[in-house]
């Protein structure tokens, strides 16, 4: 495992703890959280606020939206990679799936009804603590076998439940590609010095197929290309139908991609991450892990796919001052500053 990996599972923890914990938090004898629409009042972490001070958590809201702008224009899609629910719950669906396998040792009957049971009860679960924002959560825990619930709360966990175990199973990454509106505004939020997955074309072009032992670009001394003639051998690979077919090239010109495929097979959503950097891409990196295994036989040096910038790949010089990052770091104080002033006045 490594240190990406051990983060992975770290901010995963962490997510889910938070996620489940949170309604069962009290200060002084009262829920830490809870917008309790029923008694028509909001506890939020020590402030008894009455519904109509709504102002306040829309302020809040959008700078916790602000905020995630920025980090995006600053880091990228870090929120996609590590922290987002569907994310998470897709991570923990797999890692279950790869519990009940038991190493290939279950039955391959057992194995299904054992991870469709314990994914059933992991949405219910999900259903119920989503609920216990809004309505008091040891009493759905109680009312819920006694069938005491409320028509609208047992509407709501039958809906949050169901949602949970049918994304994870049928949807999964397809909600990043076609339902999640913060994948789509992502070209709005970056810029070229935002970090991103990236194929460096410089190393790896041309590709072909080779046989073991011949070192890698830096090894023999090919050396890197330049960035216009390694997006041309990019752009001669993707599009074989205007470009013609391509040469054929000796292995002492060949760069570090072996053509394996590997990447692309590896990725969730089905991107050939050589042809470029897209919207698209969630920084999985399991690309990323893909390609390093591949260079590992091959005996190159890891990092042929990786986590950098555009600007950085085409050797462009930094700059100090960028419009993006600027802007959302302004916003987020903003309605910051508007979200405690409602608070406090609130409060
Ligand atoms: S596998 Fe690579 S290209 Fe595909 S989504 Fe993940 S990071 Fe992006
Ligand atoms: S996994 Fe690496 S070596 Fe294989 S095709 Fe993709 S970029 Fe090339």
């Amino acid at each position: 495992m490594n240190r990406r990996h051990l983060l992975q599972w770290l901010v995963l923890a962490a997510m889910l703890g938070l996620f489940y914990g949170l309604p069962w938090l009290r200060w002084r004898g009262a829920a830490l959280l809870l917008f309790d629409i029923e008694a028509r009042h909001i506890r939020f972490f020590g402030l008894d606020l009455r519904m109509d001070a709504v102002l306040p958590m829309l302020w809040l809201a959008l700078a916790a939206l602000a905020a995630l702008c920025l980090v995006t224009s600053l880091y990228g899609r870090l929120w996609c990679a590590y922290a987002c629910p569907q994310t998470v719950l897709t991570r923990l669906h797999r890692a279950l799936q790869r519990i009940t396998t038991l190493n290939g040792l279950a039955g391959a009957r057992i194995e299904p009804v054992l991870r469709h049971a314990l994914w059933a009860a992991i949405a219910l679960w999900t259903g119920i603590t989503f609920v216990g924002y809004f309505s008091p959560v040891e009493g759905l825990v109680t009312g819920l076998p006694a069938l005491a619930l409320g028509r609208w709360e047992a509407f709501w966990i039958a809906f949050y439940a169901f949602a949970t175990w049918a994304n994870v199973l049928f949807l999964h990454e397809r909600v990043c590609t076609y339902l999640c509106p913060y994948s789509r505004v992502q070209p709005w939020l970056t810029d070229a010095f935002t970090p991103s997955i990236h194929y460096d074309a410089r190393r790896g072009e041309p590709r072909g197929a080779r046989p073991a032992g011949g070192g890698s670009v830096m090894q023999r001394a090919r050396g890197l290309l330049d960035p216009v003639t390694a997006r041309d051998y990019v752009f001669r690979a993707a599009h074989p139908a205007s470009a013609g077919p391509r040469p054929t090239f000796s292995d002492a010109h060949l760069g570090d991609c072996t053509d394996c495929d590997a990447c692309l097979l590896a990725c969730p959503i089905g991107l050939d991450i050589r042809n470029g950097s897209t919207g698209s891409c969630i920084e999985c990196s399991a690309c990323v892990d893909a390609c390093d295994d591949t260079m590992a036989r091959s005996g190159f040096p890891a990092g042929l796919i990786l986590r950098t910038s555009s600007a950085r790949i085409e050797q462009r010089a930094p700059v100090t001052l960028r419009t993006r990052p600027l802007l959302f770091g302004t916003l987020t104080l903003l309605f910051l500053a508007l979200a405690m002033a409602g608070l406090l006045a609130a409060g």
